[in-house]
């Protein structure tokens, strides 16, 4: 298998992201590498991929028990051998594992660092056929980097004592030149190759808002959230704060938890537990919480108080969609938060140790870090654009996924609309301006046009109901996002991009601010499926013992209610679907988006009155006549006395259709030529009796009657002439 292949049969993914596959290929190639990058850019694949692909295991260095516990569980849900080695192992699991690490069963093994001087371990280590050495968390390694931890100090030593030097490799997501080179210089790293992956995400939106009643802004975005049945944290800068924010989301009947330091360690992983595992939706915490949760479903992370810098407010901020969908990072700013944030560093010197000079530095240096928050928060451009200049980058000035850049829009999927406009442009032959364009989609018939017969190609007025403002919207992100480039003169022509050929295609969506087009309604996943979907996932998550997420994430599942799939094939293709996930849970997926789109058409056939199940209901309140009526006739009653929605012609239809299923009657014509039904020898058996009429112009004809008998056979067998309107109707 190559890394491709690897991806999408273990992952279920179809393509690397930013920096991946630069990584993969430079340890596959035997190099040592240092890779850094943002949170939730996708680090773990990055050693899990060629771990997977060499021969011989990879043990991972890892700080915390529960981010272990955490990859662990859902490698294995993926069919990966894969094991952790931590204090919350028994001796007996213990030895257990490392029975099976010498047998060479695991691809990977996860280890605290403490373990690495073990005599028992190291000897284990010996025998095993160790490919790589992976450091994650890797500036714990640094003095200089924010989390310290001095048993990483055993992690060259552990290596030095191996009879092969294995690769090494290490991952963060500090990028200061100093823990880097730290890191390098720590781990005895040969050469390494470095990448620093760019630090925007740009599935994250930014906003700051400055609310005259933080409270009520706070409810009115998690009642938003909420409805869309979407999961998020709120980070407090005080206990005190995290306590009210929760009772107060619980008294508004949201399903919240809370997280401090305060808390007794039990509470803590109770309520981390519940956030995990989906039984809560919403986080209230300090900044105590959130390293090493990779719950890839966070959709929104909303600030109620001011981080100290930005670093801490860009971690927190990215543990927000790390699934890669559309996620939301709000501060809700107020100038009070300052001076709470102000307090907070003054106070943490107070109980400090430190020498006054050399506290009064780091005071400053602190102060000076907090400031540059505040210029956040008052930022007057693009959010993003701070952020990425404060971490040395450049940004575009206008990313188009911000408050500052989209005051007035939403975010939508705007795919198809995306398609209609790429394909005008490459079916007008890559030539006309942006104007022309949305002309032609349009369908405006002037003279400009039909001239050049731009009114005969195919995408012609297929945008006819949209404003031309709102195409014109659609075109500047498709320009921003690089999908097309837009000629610099004033013809401003539009050309195709490589980047566009995937979305044409369908492989590929796309996700914008827009500003609402009141003539155009977004084409978009189906919300009430979505939300049992996601009942579904906690249900198959509970029964598994494992966090939802690890089942599929929102995004697969927003994927999964906009295309349904009805088999296997089309559920395996959904991105983050792999071939085990799709053994283990198609089935059941399957089943409830039939079910519910058999619901759907069922109140739909009910709406258009062509459902005839109500008439079950009141079958026997129907009256019989004792003198023979036209078929038309007996439905009319029977609907008029039912007062259910039902249409006369499907009832109709249905009963004269069964009744020539039975060859009770048969299809005939009249003499004009129309299509009707005639009597057979056995119509008699039902019933069904003809009469021979005589028309106004001299015409004859036969008129079919339904006798007490006919109309007690059709109330007989009402459950089988509702099943055949049914199965008609369906085809
Ligand atoms: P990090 O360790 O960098 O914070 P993770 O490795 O936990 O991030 O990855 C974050 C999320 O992104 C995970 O849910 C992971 O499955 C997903 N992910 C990683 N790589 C890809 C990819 N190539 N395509 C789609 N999703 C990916
Ligand atoms: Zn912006």
């Amino acid at each position: 298998m190559n890394k491709y292949e690897t991806l999408k049969t273990y992952f279920g993914y179809d393509d690397f992201r930013e920096g991946q596959a630069d990584i993969i290929d430079n340890i596959l190639s035997g190099r040592d590498t240092l890779g850094v990058m943002p949170t939730g850019a996708g680090k773990s694949l990055c050693y899990q991929i060629p771990a997977l692909m060499m021969d011989g295991v990879t043990i991972v260095v890892s700080p915390l028990i529960s981010l272990m516990q955490d990859q662990v569980t859902s490698l294995v849900g993926l069919g990966i051998k894969a094991a952790y080695i931590n204090s919350s192992l028994t001796q007996d699991q213990y030895y257990t594992v490392l029975r099976r690490a010498s047998e060479g069963w695991y691809k990977l093994i996860y280890v605290a660092p403490e373990r690495l001087d073990s005599d028992v371990f190291v000897k284990t280590a010996c025998e095993m056929d160790i490919s790589m050495i992976t450091t994650d968390e890797a500036h714990c390694i640094s003095q200089w980097g924010q989390d310290f931890r001095p048993s990483y100090l055993k992690i060259p030593q552990f290596t030095e004592r191996l009879p092969r030097r294995p690769i090494v490799t290490a991952f963060t997501a500090t990028a200061t030149e100093r823990v880097r080179s730290d890191i390098k210089h720590q781990l005895h790293m040969k050469d390494p190759y470095e990448t620093v992956t760019g630090f925007d995400r740009k599935n994250l939106y930014f906003e700051v808002r400055h609310p005259s009643d933080k409270i009520h802004d706070l409810l009115s975005l998690v009642r938003k959230y909420d409805s869309e049945g979407r999961s998020g944290i709120v980070y407090c800068s005080t206990r005190k704060d995290v306590e009210n924010v929760c009772d107060r989301l619980r008294e508004e009947g949201f399903s919240a938890s809370r997280y401090h330091a305060g808390l007794t360690e039990s509470e803590r992983r109770h309520s981390q537990e519940d956030f995990l595992f989906d039984r809560v939706r919403i986080m209230c915490a300090t900044n105590a919480f959130g390293m090493g949760i990779d719950k890839s479903n966070v959709s929104f992370v909303i600030h109620y108080g001011l981080p100290k810098d930005v670093e801490s407010y860009y971690q927190e901020a990215g543990r927000a969609g790390r699934d890669g969908s559309p996620s939301d990072c709000i501060l809700l700013y107020t100038a009070r938060d300052r001076f709470v944030a102000e307090f907070l560093i003054n106070k943490s010197f107070e109980e400090s140790s430190l020498d006054t000079q050399e506290a009064e530095r780091i005071r400053s240096r602190d102060m000076a870090k907090l400031r540059d928050m505040v210029r956040y928060a008052n930022q007057d451009g693009c959010l993003r654009t701070y952020i990425l200049n404060y971490f040395g980058e450049s940004g575009s000035h206008s990313c188009g996924n911000c408050s500052y850049c989209c005051s007035d829009t939403v975010l939508t999927d705007i795919t198809t609309d995306a398609q209609k406009i790429m394909s005008c442009v490459y079916r007008s032959g890559q030539k006309y301006g942006i104007s022309t364009v949305a002309n032609i989609l349009m369908g405006d018939g002037s003279e400009a046009l039909t001239s050049r017969g731009l009114d005969s190609i195919s995408t012609y007025g297929i945008m006819a109901d949209s404003s031309r403002r709102y195409i014109r919207d659609i075109c500047s992100r498709l320009e921003e996002l690089d999908y097309i480039t837009v000629s610099d003169d004033d013809y401003r022509i539009a050309r195709l991009t490589s980047k566009a050929l995937p979305v044409l295609r369908g492989e590929l969506r796309i996700n914008a601010r827009v500003r609402e087009d009141k003539a155009h309604t977004a084409a978009n996943y189906d919300k009430e499926l979505f939300l049992i979907l996601q009942e579904l996932r906690s249900t198959v998550a509970k029964v598994n013992g494992v966090p939802p997420y690890s089942i599929f994430t929102d995004l697969t599942l927003s994927e999964m209610a906009s295309k349904c799939p009805t088999d296997a094939r089309s559920f395996a293709r959904l991105s983050g679907v792999t071939k085990i996930k799709t053994e283990r849970f198609a089935d059941r997926f399957i089943d409830a988006i039939s079910e519910y789109k058999a619901g759907k058409s069922r109140d739909k056939a009910l709406r258009q009155g062509s459902d005839l199940s109500p008439l079950l209901k009141i079958k026997d309140s129907i009256e019989l006549s004792d003198s023979p009526l036209t078929v038309t006739t007996f439905c009319e009653r029977a609907i008029e006395k039912s007062g259910s929605p039902v249409k006369v012609k499907s009832l109709r239809d249905a009963i004269t259709g069964w009744f020539v299923s039975k060859e009770l009657l048969t299809n005939s014509h009249d003499s004009e030529g129309r299509s009707c039904k005639a009597v057979t020898d056995r119509s008699a058996e039902a019933g069904i009796v003809a009469e021979h009429r005589v028309g106004s112009k001299g015409r004859e004809y036969d008129r079919i009657l339904y006798t007490y008998e006919a109309q007690k056979y059709i109330i007989d067998h009402l459950d089988e002439i509702v099943r055949f309107g049914k199965e008609v109707k369906n085809g």
